[in-house]
């Protein structure tokens, strides 16, 4: 019996099903940071193999998001290099596992900033997979389920992802305009949903950049009245042609006189250094003060016990971009109401990005910048 059963067994074995692709690693061509210093080089590498949940994208546009800048830099500790940055990306599927669904070859899809996670803990049960304690992030990372190898992002020919971390981009998107959305989109959605800005909100955006400039245009579409905060006079007009009622250059102190108490919800996105308690003030008794900015650990913005005491009532929440439920429903939302990025396209090639990099540090960027992938030499 027993050497029956073995038997059966090598039987299933040579005629089950054989993906043919389960063995072959996948090369894949990048553009790396290769030191903290923020220098690129062309980079070969390779992704694992098409699991059977697994589709391959080809990269067709990756764009710049200020987290990239920060973990180049590493604000946020010690990284790895080279480096191939890129968690807002674009593309059509050339490739999908046996199992897959959701996707066919030639769809368009796109990656955001994780790429798999536990499937099973209460936040993946949740739709909110970016707080699972296993997620594994699109790049900087190592991948538990593959062998701990080190993820490697969207500034690349190709991806390689389980089809359930792919979002569906519609055939009639703006494709060169829309890989922001996967994380500059979702990430400032996610909040507006979570505290229901509703018809006639007052709404403040503080730092209009990536995120800031798509906060502002869902904001707008969700009925609200808004007000943007930045640094510079460069992006006054911009703010107000795309709508906004004010424009508050908050280094000019005039300007930022008579506004406690007068926002049901604030978004800070800034990057950098900043006084927290100045918005908490602006945020009306029970609103909302959303945080997703996230400056460099040894550059951090502090709000006091005192801070939240003394100015009691209002809710001040962090946010992590979005579960990958909610991110299909922004790009979905955002195709179908014509939100999209204002970006500024480029090639890539190493000089380039470096340049786009340093632009983004002195904040010459409206608004994004995509880089278009199919130019990769
Ligand atoms: P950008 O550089 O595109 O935009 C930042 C904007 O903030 C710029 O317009 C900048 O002005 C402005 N700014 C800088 N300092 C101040 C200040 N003190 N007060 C008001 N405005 C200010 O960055 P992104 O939009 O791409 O990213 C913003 C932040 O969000 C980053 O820290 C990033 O890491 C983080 N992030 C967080 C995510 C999350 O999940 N929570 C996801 C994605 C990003 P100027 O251009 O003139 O310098
Ligand atoms: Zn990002």
């Amino acid at each position: 019996m027993k050497i029956f059963n073995v038997l059966m067994g090598l039987l299933c074995l040579m005629t089950a099903p054989v993906s043919g692709l389960a063995q072959e690693k996948i090369p894949s061509k990048g553009l790396a940071a290769v030191s903290n210093k923020g220098k690129f080089e062309v980079y070969e590498f390779e992704r694992h193999a098409i699991g059977d949940n697994d589709i391959l994208i080809e990269t067709m546009y990756a764009s710049i998001c200020h987290s990239d800048l920060h973990h180049v830099h590493e604000d946020w500790g010690s990284e790895e290099y080279p480096m191939v940055p890129g968690h807002e990306i674009a593309g059509r599927v050339t490739q999908v596992g046996k199992n897959v669904i959701k996707f066919k070859v030639g769809d368009y899809a796109g990656v955001g900033c994780m790429i798999n996670s536990c499937g099973d803990c209460n936040y993946c049960k949740a739709n909110l997979e970016q707080y699972c304690k296993n997620v594994v992030m699109t790049y900087h990372a190592h991948d538990q389920y593959h062998g701990d190898e080190i993820t490697q992002g969207g500034y690349s020919n190709n991806i390689v992802v389980k089809d359930q971390f792919a979002v569906k981009i519609p055939e009639n998107a703006k494709m060169d305009q829309i890989a922001p959305l996967l994380c500059a989109g979702i990430t400032t959605y996610s909040p507006l949903m979570q505290s229901e800005v509703k018809q006639g909100d007052k709404v403040a955006v503080a730092g209009y950049g990536g995120l800031g400039h798509m906060a502002v245009q869902y904001a707008l579409k969700l009925g609200a009245e808004v007000t943007v905060f930045d640094i510079t006079e460069d992006k006054r007009q911009d703010a107000l042609d795309m709508g906004a009622t004010k424009y508050v250059n908050v280094n000019n102190e005039d300007e930022l006189k008579g506004m406690d108490d007068s926002f049901d919800f604030i978004l800070s996105t800034i990057p950098a250094m900043y006084e927290p308690a100045m918005y908490l003030k602006m945020t009306k008794y029970k609103g909302d003060f959303a945080i997703v900015g996230l400056p460099a650990l040894d550059n951090q913005p502090t709000l006091t016990v005192a801070n939240f005491v003394f100015l009691g009532g209002r809710n001040v929440y962090g946010s992590q971009i979005g579960g990958m439920k909610e991110t299909q429903e922004m790009i979905d939302f955002s195709v179908e109401n014509n939100i999209y990025p204002m970006v500024e396209i480029i090639e890539a090639t190493p000089n380039l990005v470096e340049e786009a990099y340093q632009n983004v540090l002195d904040g010459n960027v409206k608004f994004r910048y995509v880089i278009d992938m199919k130019t990769l030499k």
